[in-house]
């Protein structure tokens, strides 16, 4: 998952200012899915929860390629990967876009507490940063705040500590201050005068894992080295300072070495009818490289391209075209997800819906989203095949995925398949997110709703509103 910055809109302002735009929608035919195609959803759905694909799919990415650290030989590894996997599959054109960003590469890193307490500490470096050796006093900080707070030069030779435990909870919205410590924790300490920056993970575990991430630094500002403690760490590292001034040394050997072309790999199973519609579906196909990229986002990527699969082996194929989207560098600045966007935005009415899985491999226990009125009864069609599987419906609510949200941002219609993600930041962008912490019938449950999802909506008879001027896309707040 990656936070988008959201753009902010007077839709909602708009829609009621404006009710013609509203009757207009009303007064559109409404969208229904055909009774057959309802039949043929719940037989998907209920041979999806017993198929293995999806698993067969995550397994062979986690175990083949292993981490897929954007622009590292891995990348490449990958790439070639999706390719051959959604030939083998059944899709009927694979294409490729390019996707190019800075490469950034992480060779060493280590952290040691320095004098009469030394000691070991485990760190990871943040991606984007730069390499180097610093030693200095730690000082701690209980919030983003209270560092931004800190005066220009109070921090000359210093090294900044945010020491912020991160909310678990089932939909995942400590994430939001966590990733916000992260990512501009580093500029906030530069202007402070810091020469590095350690924080407690943006993670709720409490196993001695650190948890990596991007972070950005600001124009104008020279980066500083800078790191993620583990939970347990940072703990170890309060009690320390709360014990008297305290040095340590950080040592990260990492930083930005020139460009890489990666590629958006698109698996499409062709619409039968009106192929030029679109319904698309997708996760990323880069990781971190601490673990194996299993929830972030190897299930993501294999519950997609195992709803694909299913449909693909339909009698038939569906009115509209089926396209499952592996996308490039999503963790280091949805860099793929830009250039699809970019790619699309001219072509928006046919952009009939999105989704993507980029929470982990948890039940889906939410279907929720924006779309035009007119496409109301058919997403209730859609609801009541998947309440079985323990979905709730709540239109209106959540919003698309990582790259998707950048869709949802132009205009088009899109789904929120929330999954239940209580543990996904035990694990999330750590060593520990690999093949065994996914449960392969939950998995199955994952791909059951994507394939019902996206087989009535290729086959829904009516639009869903995509529009890049809709008054009802809710941009985010
Ligand atoms: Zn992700
Ligand atoms: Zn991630």
């Amino acid at each position: 998952m990656h936070p988008v910055v959201r753009v902010a809109t007077l839709s909602m302002a708009l829609s009621m200012a404006l009710p013609a735009t509203a009757e207009t929608a009303v007064a559109e035919k409404a969208t229904r899915v055909p009774d057959a195609t309802v039949k043929q959803a719940v037989a998907l759905r209920d041979k999806a929860l017993a198929d293995p694909t999806g698993w067969n799919v995550v397994e062979s990415l986690t175990t083949e390629v292993g981490q897929r650290l954007a622009g590292s030989p891995a990348d490449a590894r990958a790439v070639a990967w999706a390719k051959a996997k959604f030939k083998a599959l059944g899709f009927d054109r694979v294409w490729t876009q390019d996707v190019t960003f800075p490469k950034w590469e992480r060779r060493g890193e280590a952290a040691s507490v320095l004098g009469e307490h030394s000691q070991k500490l485990f760190v990871t470096a943040l991606g984007g940063s730069p390499g180097g050796t610093v030693e200095g006093e730690v000082v701690r900080f209980d919030s983003l705040d209270a560092l931004k707070a800190a005066p220009a030069g109070s921090l000359a030779g210093k090294i900044a500590f945010v020491d912020v435990v991160m909310e678990r909870a089932k939909d995942g919205h400590g994430y939001g201050m966590g990733s916000r410590i992260r990512g501009t924790g580093p500029s906030a300490a530069i202007r402070a005068g810091a020469s590095a920056y350690v924080m407690r993970p943006a993670g709720t575990d409490g196993w001695r894992n650190p948890h990596t991430g991007m972070t950005r630094f600001e124009k104008g500002l020279t980066p500083i080295p800078s790191a993620s403690l583990t939970n347990t760490d940072a703990d170890q590292l309060a009690r320390l300072v709360k014990l008297g001034p305290t040095r340590i040394r950080l040592a990260l050997d990492c930083g930005y070495n020139g460009t890489y072309t990666s590629q958006n790999v698109i698996g499409e199973i062709t619409g039968r009818t009106k192929p030029k519609e679109i319904v698309a579906i997708g996760g990323h196909l880069d990781s971190w490289d601490l673990g194996t990229g299993a929830i972030d986002d190897g299930a993501g990527v294999a519950v997609t391209m195992a709803a694909g699969h299913l449909i693909a082996g339909m009698k038939q194929h569906p009115s509209r075209t089926v396209r499952v989207i592996a996308f490039a560098n999503e963790e280091q600045g949805l860099w793929g997800g830009r250039v699809y966007a970019e790619s699309q935005k001219n072509d928006i009415a046919n952009q009939q819906v999105v989704a993507e899985s980029d929470f982990g491999a948890g039940t889906i226990y939410r279907f929720g989203g924006h779309w035009g009125t007119q496409a109301a009864p058919a997403m209730q069609q859609i609801a009541d095949v998947l309440a079985p599987l323990g979905v709730a419906y709540t239109p209106g609510e959540g919003q698309a995925e990582s790259e998707m949200e950048l869709m949802q941002g132009q205009g088009v219609a899109a789904a929120a398949l929330d999954h239940d993600g209580v543990d996904y930041f035990d694990l999330h962008h750590t060593p520990n997110d690999t093949l065994d912490k996914i449960d392969p019938k939950q998995l199955a449950q994952n791909v059951a709703v994507y394939a019902a999802f996206t087989w009535m909506a290729a086959n829904a008879d009516g639009g869903f509103g995509s529009d890049p001027k809709a008054a009802w896309i809710d941009k985010g707040n």
